[in-house]
């Protein structure tokens, strides 16, 4: 079975978007962990190792995607909240770099069930072709914006670990016929 590597975005020292009293980064490793712990056995599952020792955000980003190389899965799904400074985006959207075109199909499921099943806005799928981790990761690789952590309503809904297990099936679903 497919290798599918799942890694938290930011780093617990630079936790990305903060809302709420909340921080994107402990979100997103504790849906990691909850998908990791729960669906291991129903998929092939790794998930990105953690480090301690990191200098500078640089350094950490390029020891992470070294890492992530090293680890060489087939996907490599990078969990992230979105966040704008209206508080009113909402939804879902799932980010690839258009030079890996075999993805695209699997983004666009992914994208697409996670709208239906968790019955927020599908913002699609999002072409990008300057973000350092789709760039510099040798494998097939995706950025899933689960939802808005700008977005207080999304929050009240999401924020639960029961919903960190409806992620994970999301994906189970949508990687089925990777
Ligand atoms: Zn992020």
């Amino acid at each position: 079975m497919d290798k599918i590597l799942l890694g938290a975005g930011h780093h617990p020292n630079y936790p990305g978007a903060c809302y709420f009293n909340l921080r994107e980064y402990d979100i997103v490793k504790r849906m990691c962990l909850n998908i990791f712990t729960n669906f291991k056995d129903k998929m092939n599952l790794g998930i990105v190792a953690d480090n301690t020792n990191v200098k500078d955000y640089n350094s950490f980003m390029k020891w992470k995607v070294d890492w992530i190389n090293k680890y060489n899965p087939d996907l490599y799904i990078e969990f992230h909240l979105n966040a704008d400074a209206s508080g009113l985006a909402n939804g879902v959207e799932v980010l690839v770099n258009p030079k890996f075109a075999g993805v695209i199909p699997v983004a666009e499921k992914l994208v697409n069930f996670s709208s239906l099943i968790l019955g927020n806005k599908n913002r699609g799928v999002v072409k990008r072709d300057d973000l350092y981790v789709l760039n510099t990761t040798k494998c097939n690789s995706m950025i899933y914006e689960v939802y808005f952590l700008s977005n207080k309503k999304e929050v009240d809904t999401y924020n639960f670990n029961y919903v960190d297990n409806v992620v994970g099936w999301v994906l189970y679903r949508a990687l089925k016929s990777f």
